[in-house]
């Protein structure tokens, strides 16, 4: 366990140095921050931090400027006759009550439904409670990134380990070969993975060993590495297969000490047999004996891991893939040992990560009930999230005629978002719990904003789940908050999960709620929540936040461990703890009935027929794949003027032979056609991507009328989002596949 030095910090509201955990993005960069009369006058990286030790990209050098951003929301706004207007507390949540309550006494619970967006897994206060407003509102069904995004991962967790948010990650402090597949540190700074200074990790690698890189462009992170190997989009799974049946072909698996906690080794041989790399070359672009050799190299080192991440989840295949990728590394030796996969163990635990009701023992039964219009079927308590424009459009028992919206832009960042954005003006009531007047909350009929980043304290939730240490690092707030009496944004989750329930909003015992969540917290931990509320003057997150450090791995356990950490202890500690580098643990970890990793889950090799029909099929001439970018974070990020600097970053990447084939150059403007619609977009030409693939990064689209992004909306971009048609998934967990899109590019002629 290590504590960093101790340099003086400023109390809240005060001009000096301030320590703050950046909540930008899962590497949780410890930063070092000036406030000078009132303002921030400088951030860096805080050398001392006992996780990032001084890394920080340029997103958290700008937290000043998003603090500082005159668009963002300070006080409540409710829409009359068309304009916004700024009212009190009490007022806004009169309106939310006038406006949903009639929704739910008429329709029921079931005309309410929720989106969620991504910056609840980084913020102290929505990560912890929105927890509640799912939970304990009664809306049956929400709506989230999710299935955009890792939700194969969390499937494919599910059934090999009995834990949705069991996900193995790449040792990548200790490993010597790093197989990267569909991932781009270099832009994202690790994903499903928080490392902290990743690429200058690969860089040791590199060092000591060998860094690969699978993927259609060579981003950043393949330019960066020893090889890249470019693969048609979506054969993932098929190259991965190939890779698997070579580990067996050549007597090359090694479980190690896994063997005696697996189970369907047998059945995986079988299934392995059948995808020879002959079979997988053509369709994945790689050359069968350069399969051969990647299994044969991953055999032959000690130490060595693949990490797949957003590429192979949003894609036609998306959970074959995933499971795939364990399935290699677990196959290889390479699977809870130092230097392969392993399982973190978060300091403070999260109740996000807690098992689904009914799904508890890993049962593999999905379409638990389907969507009304599509029929799409549930996986893991979800549908795809492209559902939602239908299910608000179509009249009828069920419709969807009220949304709360928390932190999210899905206008913007989901498949055929276009079509939300016509129809969110027909819904009864939308309430958006947001710090932007953007695309999608510009519908809303309330907004009701939280505080800035800077004036919350922070402590990360779910991300700790994927450190490659045991970290716990708490950050009071930079600032006090402006209006003390303002409710924060865990009260404001509770006032609308008592209004769901019947009770007005402004009337809702916040405490109460509170409690009770507390209460079902400590439940799941065998406790009396009860009892234990005793101790505590003041509820909140850092009432839970305290509780889940307490009685986590490190914790004091109530006094059973005086040595253990609580929240006391850790502020005193302003540079973090960290408890040191992944342990072996299985089979703890495991959540299966039997203790036991099944390797070849049924449900898994229901899909292998779909994947079989892809590689017959004829090649497409052109696909489309998504990027993103150090400056950006989805959407949200795109109103931060330092960020925004420097050349166009919505274009289209196209490799030189198929600009050629189309007389188009850098510059010029092409409309791209998919199954889903057509955007202009200016084009980039490149040799940094494979022929036959072509790239956008998303979350564009800015400039709609009625928006408050100033910044944003003098660099709209276009949205590449029209393009995804809504029913291109990857059938087994229903995530939208954003990668692989067939699509047609032709010149703009003016
Ligand atoms: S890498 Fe992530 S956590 Fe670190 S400063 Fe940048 S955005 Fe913040």
């Amino acid at each position: 366990m290590t504590a960093g030095m101790t340099k003086p910090v400023a109390a809240t509201g005060e001009d000096g140095r301030h320590l703050y955990t950046c909540p930008l993005c899962e590497a949780m960069c410890g930063l070092e921050i000036q406030v000078k009369g009132g303002k921030v006058a400088a951030i860096r990286g805080n050398r001392d931090d006992t996780w990032s030790r001084g890394h920080i990209c340029p997103r958290g050098a700008t937290l000043g400027a998003l603090h500082e951003d005159p668009d963002r929301i300070r006080r409540p706004m409710i829409k009359v006759d068309g304009q916004w207007q700024e009212v009190s507390w009490d007022v806004a949540f009169r309106r939310c009550t006038e406006l949903l309550a009639p929704v739910i006494s008429e329709h029921g619970i079931g005309a309410v439904t929720c989106y969620t967006g991504n910056p609840l897994a980084h913020s102290f206060s929505l990560g912890r409670y929105t927890g509640v407003l799912l939970g304990m509102s009664g809306i049956p069904l929400s709506y989230s990134p999710g299935t955009v995004d890792q939700w194969p991962k969390n499937l494919s967790s599910h059934l090999m380990y009995g834990g949705w948010w069991s996900f193995p990650v790449p040792d990548i402090e200790r490993t010597d070969l790093l197989v990267v597949m569909g991932a781009n540190p270099a832009a994202s700074q690790g994903s499903l993975l928080a490392a902290p200074d990743v690429m200058g990790i690969i860089d040791g690698i590199r060092k000591r060993g060998k860094v690969i890189v699978i993927d259609p462009v060579r981003t950043a992170t393949a330019a960066r590495a020893d090889e890249w190997l470019p693969i048609t989009p979506g054969t993932d799974a098929a190259l991965l297969l190939a890779v698997a049946h070579t580990l067996f072909a050549e007597n090359l698996v090694d479980l190690g000490n896994l063997a005696l906690h697996v189970d369907g080794l047998d059945r995986l041989r079988e299934v392995a047999a059948d995808w020879p790399p002959e079979r997988v070359a053509a369709a994945t672009s790689i050359d069968s004996e350069r399969i051969r050799e990647l299994a044969r190299e991953l055999a032959a080192t000690p130490r060595a891991v693949v990490y797949g991440r957003i590429g192979t989840c949003n894609q036609e295949f998306g959970s074959l893939a995933s499971w795939l990728v364990d399935v290699v590394n677990i196959l290889s030796g390479h699977f809870d040992v130092e230097g392969g996969a392993m399982f973190p163990r978060a300091a403070a635990w999260s109740v996000t990560v807690q098992p689904i009701p009914g799904l508890e023992d890993g049962a593999p039964e999905f379409g638990r009930f389907r969507t009304r219009v599509r029929g799409a079927k549930e996986v893991l308590g979800q549908v795809p999230v492209s559902c939602l424009a239908e299910e608000i459009a179509t009249p009828g028992e069920g419709q969807i005629r009220a949304l709360i919206t928390v932190a999210g832009n899905p206008v913007l960042s989901t498949p055929a978002g276009h079509k939300l954005d016509e129809v969110l003006p027909t819904l009864d009531a939308m309430i958006a719990v947001d710090l932007w007047l953007n695309e999608t909350t510009r519908h809303a009929d309330v907004i009701l904003p939280g505080s800035s980043p800077l004036e919350q304290p922070h402590h990360d939730d779910l991300i700790l789940n994927f450190a490659i240490n045991s970290i716990a690092n708490y950050s009071a707030p930079v600032f006090a908050r402006p209006d003390r009496d303002a409710p924060q944004e865990w009260e404001i989750l509770i006032r609308l999960t008592g209004l769901c329930t019947g009770v007005p909003a402004e009337d809702v015992d916040v405490a109460a709620i509170d409690d009770g969540f507390f209460d079902y917290m400590a439940y799941t931990k065998g406790l009396d929540g009860a009892e234990i509320r005793n101790l505590y003057k003041l509820g909140g997150p850092e009432r839970i936040l305290d509780f889940t450090l307490r009685t986590g791995p490190f914790g004091d356990q109530y006094g059973k461990y005086p040595d253990g950490v609580t929240l006391e202890k850790l502020k005193a500690n302003p540079n973090g703890i960290n408890f040191g580098p992944m342990i072996p643990q299985v089979p703890d970890v495991l959540g299966t009935s039997d203790g036991k990793i099944r390797l070849a889950p049924q449900y898994l090799l229901d899909d292998l027929p779909r994947l079989a029909a892809r590689l017959e099929r004829p090649a497409d001439e052109l696909v489309l794949v998504s990027r993103r970018h150090l400056r950006s974070n989805n959407s949200w990020l795109h109103n931060v003027g330092p960020l925004m600097k420097g050349k166009d970053r919505c274009t289209l990447l196209m490799h030189d032979d198929d600009a050629k084939r189309r007389e188009v150059q850098t510059g010029d403007l092409v409309t791209v056609t998919s199954s889903g619609g057509h955007i202009d977009v200016p084009v980039e030409v490149t040799d940094a991507i494979m022929p036959g693939v072509v790239s956008m990064p998303h979350g564009w689209g800015h400039g709609k009328e009625g928006t408050r992004m100033a910044v944003a909306n003098g660099s709209p971009g276009v949205n590449t989002n029209v393009l995804s048609p809504p029913t291109f998934i990857d059938e087994p967990s229903g995530n939208g596949a954003l990668n692989g899109i067939p699509v047609t590019v032709n010149p703009v002629r003016t």
